[in-house]
């Protein structure tokens, strides 16, 4: 038997967590178009034959300007060192400047597979070039894919199972993850936010389950907190006669109940935090 902790890592917006997705084959992260969108380590659980990977979905590698971020550098830092097999993203636009080999390496000795992403995007004819750019880095394996359209995935799969350490199992098999229903339920209600709202919103957003009652008999109750810093933002949020805000619920609890597989009655309310993200204190008490 094979198992071992595989982390992804690489730039905002590369297409971390839609890998992940795709390799579970279930939607465990959530994705947007805007960069940062991931902020907290996720494990997605992998079992396939002899082989369970353990991935690990990472924020995205960035100079840190505020708290929060420094904190999300520090969860890549940890992924990376525990990593038995580090995966590193890049799209096919990368600037050599911009790859971190160096700073992977520092981190730990494990196997770093170089994934080039998003290859539906480009020419076929520019492919050779990049890769070959790619494998004059310190790399054990170049591999081009679209984790959006699955292009290059079950190679990819093989190979990771390939560099995986010998080892038990340390999950069973039919689990997916080893984070909690309120985790993904807080989750996709920040995914909407992402989705619905434009500029430093989503940004100065955050979302604090703060009761997750499953119940017998009729739906989950399910009530959440929509932390933003400025009460302008909580306007914003809430829209014109509770509209955003009501849209933002009603999204968001499909998604949760197709997550879930059963149905839930989900309350939101906003409030108002001033400059939480550089809060240690209360980044604390939300987890981070
Ligand atoms: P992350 O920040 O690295 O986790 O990136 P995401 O997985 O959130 O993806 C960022 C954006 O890139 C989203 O809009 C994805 O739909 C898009 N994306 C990810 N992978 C691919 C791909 O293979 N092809 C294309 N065309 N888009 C992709
Ligand atoms: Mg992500």
């Amino acid at each position: 038997m094979k198992s071992g902790y595989v982390s992804l890592v690489g730039k905002p917006n590369v297409g971390k967590s839609t890998l992940l997705n795709r390799l579970l084959k279930r939607k465990l992260a959530i994705i947007s178009a805007k960069p940062q969108t991931t902020r907290k380590r996720l494990l997605g659980i992998l079992t396939e034959g002899n082989c369970q990977c353990y991935f690990l979905d990472t924020p995205g590698l960035l100079r840190p300007e505020y708290e929060l971020q420094r904190l999300m550098v520090e969860q890549i830092k940890v992924a990376v060192r525990d990593a038995d097999v580090v995966v590193y993203l890049v799209d096919p636009w990368f600037k050599s400047e911009d790859i971190q080999i160096g700073f992977i390496r520092s981190l730990g000795r494990s196997p770093v597979l170089c994934v080039i992403n998003k290859i539906d995007l480009v020419p076929k004819s520019q492919l050779l070039p990049i890769i070959d750019a790619i494998k004059n880095l310190d790399v054990q394996e170049v591999i081009p894919i679209s984790a959006l359209h699955g292009e290059g995935v079950d190679e990819l799969k093989k190979t990771i199972f390939r560099y995986l350490p010998e080892g038990p199992f340390l999950f069973p098999e039919e689990d997916l993850s080893d984070s909690p229903e309120r985790f993904f339920a807080a989750e996709l209600i920040r995914e909407k936010v992402f989705e619905f709202f434009k500029k430093e919103i989503p940004y100065a957003t955050c979302v604090v389950i703060e009761e997750f009652k499953e119940r017998e008999k009729g739906k989950d109750y399910i009530r959440a907190l929509i932390y933003v810093e400025r009460k302008s933002q909580k306007g914003i949020l809430i829209g014109k006669n509770g509209e955003a805000l009501k849209k933002i619920g009603v999204e968001a609890r499909k998604e949760i109940e197709d997550f879930l597989g059963r149905q839930v009655f989900l309350e939101l309310w906003v409030k108002v935090r001033e400059k939480w993200r550089k809060d240690k204190k209360f980044l604390k008490e939300i987890g981070y």
